[in-house]
């Protein structure tokens, strides 16, 4: 069942990807109002095709695609850019990434996974990987323009910019000294933090590293852009 979080003044609309790898994988995407821009903050935007559902979960809120005013984009990958040109379209909001991520936005790559990489992380089938392997590769994916190229150490609605390169070339998260915001760079792991799965990174040291930095900070709430909410009191 999708979740629809309202926690203080950010709310998570939970998208689901019902065959990833043999399983279900949850998208968070977090909505804050008072965005640079004046209208919403969004913090992800979910694979292509998620528009018909971003849409229904703001109209519950009472809210629409054209009330978001600046997005921002933790890193290039698909399921976190996918709809980012589409309401930057319909709304003129202003995209915000880090600059190591704007080549990959422009004209974003194939995941170039293997069976052999993958099996050792997950119990699947050939068939099963191949399957997913396939369905992420064709995805209709529109390039992306950055309006704000970001470095890290930038304040974008009380949230500091944290640059957390691993995952990534230019990953980053978001921090206002209680709600961290890590995209892909933490996992939530029924309920526990975890570092990136190592075959999605392109640099897994650095990813390791990254981790154990985001962990560290005095956060309230982990949002994870995949698994669970952590609630740390
Ligand atoms: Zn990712
Ligand atoms: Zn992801």
């Amino acid at each position: 069942m999708e979740e629809m979080v309202k926690l203080g003044d950010i709310r998570i609309m939970e998208m689901l990807e019902p065959e990833f790898f043999g399983g279900v994988l949850n998208h968070n995407i977090v909505i804050k109002e008072g965005g640079p821009s004046g209208g919403l903050l969004m913090i992800d935007t979910g694979l292509p095709g998620y528009l018909d559902a971003i849409e229904n979960h703001l109209k519950a809120w009472g809210f629409s695609v054209e009330d978001i005013s600046d997005i921002v984009i933790t890193h290039w990958h698909h399921d976190h850019s996918g709809n980012a040109s589409e309401i930057r379209r319909i709304s003129k909001a202003k995209v915000y990434a880090h600059v190591n991520e704007i080549d990959f936005l422009r004209s974003p790559s194939k995941y170039d996974l293997s069976y052999d990489d993958v099996k050792d992380f997950m119990q699947i089938s050939k068939q099963q990987f191949e399957s997913t392997a396939k369905r992420i590769n064709e995805l209709k994916y529109e390039s992306v323009y950055v309006d704000f190229p970001l470095k890290g150490g930038e304040v974008i609605s009380k949230f500091k910019v944290i640059y957390v390169p691993g995952h990534t070339r230019g990953h980053i998260a978001l921090f206002d000294g209680s709600y961290l915001i890590t995209g892909d760079a933490v996992r939530g792991v029924n309920g526990v933090p975890s570092p990136p799965l190592r075959f999605f990174s392109w640099d897994y040291r650095l990813a390791l590293e990254s981790y154990n930095k985001l962990i560290s900070l005095p956060y309230s709430v982990l949002v994870p852009y995949h698994g669970e909410v952590i609630y740390r009191w």
